[in-house]
């Protein structure tokens, strides 16, 4: 397994994207004009004495899932499978980390819809540590964005705040 793309977690550690998840991203590129979103969880794990975190899988999609240009709806149960079955087979060191979708824009950036999706998420959904991740993949470019949670005040909102990418890992 080798790391293909490197992030800059805003507060320690980095977000490590390995060769197999980043291959799955890219094949859903929307260069064509009328190529629709995709998208998926991530699933990998957290590199023990460091603040370091790899993604190993990223989920294709999946039935029930609804495609359109600029939306998709993934459906919560056969993405939700792959993460149990991903605990399970590794021993429970593979374990949600977060969400990828593709943009047909070069450089993507997070819509209105997508960070009340995220906020969602870090409201609702169960995850190990601070942060979940939230990778873009665009045409070009794959942002990458953290949102931190833990505080379930009503008025909290949590920020996306976008990951640098670092020059390690191979391109
Ligand atoms: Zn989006």
């Amino acid at each position: 397994m080798s790391i293909a793309m490197v992030f800059q977690k805003p507060n320690g550690g980095r977000l490590g994207v390995a060769d197999a998840a980043l291959d799955i991203m890219l094949s859903y590129r929307q260069q064509g004009p009328t190529d629709t979103e995709a998208g998926g969880v991530l699933i990998g794990r957290f590199i023990r004495d460091s603040d370091d975190v790899i993604v190993d899988i990223a989920t294709q999609p999946m039935p029930g899932d609804r495609r359109r240009r600029t939306s998709f709806y993934r459906s919560k149960r056969a993405h939700q499978e792959a993460i149990d079955e991903a605990w399970r087979t590794s021993n429970g060191t593979h374990t949600y980390l977060g969400e990828w979708h593709t943009h047909p824009e070069p450089n993507p950036s997070p819509s209105m819809t997508d960070l009340q999706d995220w906020r969602k998420r870090i409201r609702r959904d169960t995850f190990h540590g601070d942060t979940l991740h939230f990778l873009i993949v665009g045409q070009n470019e794959v942002g990458a964005w953290e949102m931190r949670g833990g505080l379930y005040l009503p008025y909290f909102r949590p920020q996306a705040i976008r990951m640098q990418r670092t020059p390690e890992g191979e391109d």
